[in-house]
């Protein structure tokens, strides 16, 4: 995609050659520009119409706040594909959720699996989240989410700026530095507020995750994920007594799968 042209063309009409799917930084700069102070549904609608992001797949851990994505993308377009990524971890409250939402929203549900010969040679007894959870992710969430990504040119994640430090500074369109295909990954709900996606939970009457309720504001498998403690880090439940704050889908580990154990804090 030649973003140049697909945001001139909104002007003038032109004949564009798709020659390149892929995105560079400006890309990303130019869009946060063109769709800053529009609300989100305005942004999304604009990106899927005039399809200025390419191939899009909206990828949804089914946790804590994933409906409010959910349902924003439904109203707007039921058939891009939501990728889960079904790593054998989760837990079953979580699979639960999933399918209550598929069949709510009508979504267009695309369940990942790990591929079994990796998981045979690396994961046999399916503890390498417990000495080396960097692997674990590897085999389980990035080499499956790696090959299904190669088919698009963008994904969605419902990542917000407020949920920790490491993600702060969140823009709603940015780069895929996870590998180097340049995919353009845009955050909808970078700049929404817990009282906005709270207010929206209310007035779409949303479900809520069950585990929510039991104290665990961030979900994701079930072995790396704690609850977390009033006034604590929403994130913090993740990976608890670990160095690791993402599972890879969004930030590069930059650790090989043979590089042994991560480092435990004590
Ligand atoms: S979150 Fe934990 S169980 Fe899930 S893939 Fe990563 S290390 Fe493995």
């Amino acid at each position: 995609m030649n973003i140049e042209n697909k945001i001139a063309s909104q002007e003038r009409t032109i004949d564009t050659i798709k020659s390149d799917a892929r995105f560079k930084p400006t890309d990303a700069v130019r869009l946060n520009n063109m769709f800053r102070g529009r609300s989100t549904n305005e942004m999304l609608q604009s990106v899927f119409e005039d399809g200025l992001a390419g191939d899009i797949a909206l990828v949804s851990s089914f946790g804590a706040e994933s409906a409010i994505l959910l349902h924003l993308i439904a109203q707007i377009n039921r058939d891009i594909p939501v990728i889960f990524l079904d790593t054998d971890k989760h837990f079953p409250e979580t699979l639960a959720y999933r399918d209550l939402l598929v069949e709510r929203f009508g979504l267009n549900l695309v369940n990942l699996t790990p591929k079994l010969s990796d998981i045979e040679k690396q994961d046999s007894n399916g503890l390498r989240w417990s000495f080396d959870p960097d692997g674990c992710c590897h085999i389980r969430k990035i080499l499956p989410l790696e090959k299904e990504m190669a088919k698009y040119d963008a994904s969605i994640s419902g990542r917000k700026g407020f949920q920790s430090k490491t993600r702060n500074a969140l823009p709603r369109f940015e780069i895929d530095t996870t590998d180097t295909q340049g995919r353009l990954k845009i955050n909808p709900l970078a700049d929404w507020s817990k009282e906005q996606l709270d207010g929206y939970i209310a007035e779409h009457d949303l479900p809520p995750h069950p585990l929510v309720e039991q104290g665990y504001p961030s979900i994701g498998c079930s072995p790396c994920t704690s609850k977390v403690a009033e006034g604590e880090d929403p994130r913090s439940g993740r990976w608890k007594g670990w160095d690791k704050v993402e599972c890879g889908i969004h930030e590069p580990t930059n650790r090989p799968l043979d590089d042994g154990a991560n480092d435990p804090i004590f």
